[in-house]
Formats: structure tokens, C-alpha cells, sequence
């Protein structure tokens, strides 16, 4: 927050920025100095940038929500770590025509999902653009246990978090004119990181190599068999289509920021129960990595008697 220019607003966002540097033992000097100070050993670094009309259309989010789905979306990447979460760094160009307040509401909602998250903002930049608004979001996070997605091995199962495609589902709705059903709404705008849920699981050293859920779950699985040099298999019958979605979205869709993790097989099963009432969403079994290396390597979706399906129909909003 250094570079604040005066004026009316940047005082506003100074005061907000200022009410929200809270206290975190990895951050040894937060905002208000040239350069925010971190400590740790593996510290994780990512950053995620989402720009108007690319990634979102105005007339679909609050403002608030705008800064919200961007810092979760680029907190998911922590999590896909087994990162936990220190600071989050938050740079806007906020386009012509913006009220005074639209940097701030857009910042209080940074602030408020790297708060969910036990992240505290450690520095940012604003600055007018005379294009669209454009939001990137730095994440900082101590993974002392990193999980690569270089690590899965052939018998190892599949498994996900949570429901897959209700972000999908709304951005389908919206694309279409329509209002989308409010939970698939909520899961687009207001997105949970699955911060916890990948710690807990960590801890009892489960995963092997693991991915979050962005771009959908059969593109995110290849990404995992590529790094890991397998071939991913995922049952379609098997996965776990959110209620206000279909197949297609949440195989082909994105936007869910659930985590995708392979483990030893029948490793998982024993505390899966346990998992879904301590974090109220299911842990369900997919797939299953068989070998395959060189041109094998990736991810496929079967039917139920095993035959692939081709369901990339979606195309999805702000793929590059
Ligand atoms: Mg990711």
C-alpha cells in the first residue's frame, strides 16, 4: 500500500488497509513499509489475476464479491499445496467511471476472504486504468509439508472434495440471461478455499499429489497425470455433480476450487466419514491412476462400462 496516490478515495483505502493489518506470526513486517516481511522455511508464492469481462462481468458481482472470488481463487492455489496462508498482497487498476467507493468495497472483500482464511493483507497498489478493472492477487503461505502434483503413483486412488459445477451452472445462467439459482450464485461469488480440509489431510499424510479444481475436474486430473507421468481414470457415474448442476459443468466446467488429491489405495476410505462431518461437504472416491508415461499421461473420463466420453461441450468462461 506504499503507493497510494492522494485523494478522497486512497484515504479511504489507506484507512481500510490500515483497520485491516491484523497480526500474523509469519509476517514480520506487514503494510506501510516499501516491502512487507515474511518468515518460514518453504514459503509457497502464487498469484492469480482476473480481469473484467474475461473473468467476470460487472453486472454479475458486487463489488465486494469481486474481491472476494479473486483472493479465494488465489488462496485455492495455497491450498493445493498444503500451504497454510500468511499474506496476501492485492493490486487493482479500477477502471473509468468508478465511484469513490468501489475500491474500497472491493478491497473490504479481499480483506474479508483472506480473513476466512487466517491470511492477513500485507500490501496492494491501486491505481486508475483507463480500460477494465483489473485485479491480481498475490498469495503467501508456509508450506512445511508442500504436496506437489508430481507424486502420483499407478494403483493410487482419485479422490475429491465437496461438489463440482455450481460455479459453472451460475456462470451458464448468466451467460443466458438468467439469474442463477442463489447456492450456485454463492459458489461463484463467495468461493471457500479448502485450506483446512487440505492441512487435515496432510497431517495424517494422505495425499500424494494433488491439484485444486479450477478449470474443471477432468483438465485439472490431466494436469496431475502429466506432472506425475500417469494416466488419471475418472468415473463418470462417480462424480459429484452439484445439485443446481449437470455432468457436463462439473467434469468441463471450472471455477469450483475444490481439491482433486490421489492416495494409497483404500488409504482414504478409513477417515472419509470423519472428513465430511468435520468439514460438511463429502470426500468422494473418482478414479484411480493407472500407468502412463510419455503420450498416456493425463486424465480420462469413462462411462460405466469404460468407454471414454468426451465431454468438453462447456466452453469455459475466462479460459485463457
Ligand atoms: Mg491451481
Amino acid at each position: 500500500v506504499s503507493r497510494l496516490g492522494p485523494g478522497a478515495e486512497f484515504d479511504l483505502i489507506r484507512r481500510l488497509l490500515d483497520g485491516a493489518s491484523g497480526h500474523h506470526p509469519g509476517v514480520r513486517v506487514g503494510p506501510g513499509d516499501d516491502a512487507a516481511i515474511v518468515i518460514g522455511e518453504n514459503i509457497a508464492i502464487s498469484t492469480d489475476m482476473v480481469v473484467e469481462d474475461v473473468h467476470f462481468r460487472r453486472s454479475w458481482l458486487a463489488p465486494n464479491e469481486i474481491g472476494y472470488h479473486a483472493t479465494a481463487a488465489a488462496l485455492s492455489d495455497l491450498a493445493a499445496m498444503a500451504a497454510r496462508p500468511i499474506g496476501v498482497l492485492a493490486s487493482v487498476a479500477i477502471g473509468p467511471g468508478d465511484e469513490t467507493d468501489f475500491a474500497s468495497d472491493l478491497m473490504a472483500g479481499v480483506i474479508e476472504a483472506a480473513d476466512a482464511e487466517a491470511a492477513i493483507l500485507i500490501g496492494g497498489d491501486v491505481t486508475r486504468s483507463p480500460g477494465p478493472l483489473v485485479l491480481d492477487i498475490v498469495v503467501v503461505g508456509d508450506a512445511r509439508a508442500p504436496v506437489l502434483r508430481s507424486g502420483a503413483a499407478a494403483g493410487d486412488d482419485v479422490w475429491v472434495t465437496g461438489s463440482l459445477g455450481a460455479a459453472a451452472a451460475a456462470v451458464t445462467a448468466w451467460l443466458q440471461g438468467r439469474e442463477p439459482p442463489a447456492a450456485a450464485r454463492a459458489a461463484f461469488a463467495r468461493p471457500r478455499p479448502r485450506t483446512r480440509e487440505a492441512l487435515w489431510l496432510v497431517e495424517r499424510q494422505l495425499p500424494t499429489a494433488m491439484i485444486d479444481v479450477s478449470d474443471g475436474i477432468a483438465g485439472d486430473a490431466a494436469h496431475l497425470g502429466a506432472a506425475s507421468g500417469v494416466r488419471i481414470v475418472l468415473q463418470a457415474a462417480a462424480v459429484p455433480v452439484a445439485r443446481e448442476s449437470e455432468l457436463a459443468l462439473a467434469v468441463a466446467g471450472g471455477q469450483d476450487y475444490e481439491l482433486c488429491f490421489t492416495a494409497a489405495p483404500g488409504a482414504v476410505q478409513r477417515v472419509a466419514g470423519e472428513f465430511s462431518s468435520r468439514f460438511g461437504v463429502p470426500l468422494t472416491l473418482v478414479g484411480s491412476v493407472e500407468a502412463g508415461a510419455g503420450k498416456a499421461a493425463g486424465a480420462v473420463v469413462v462411462d460405466a462400462t469404460g468407454e471414454p466420453m468426451d465431454l468438453v461441450a462447456f466452453q469455459h468462461w475466462g479460459r485463457a
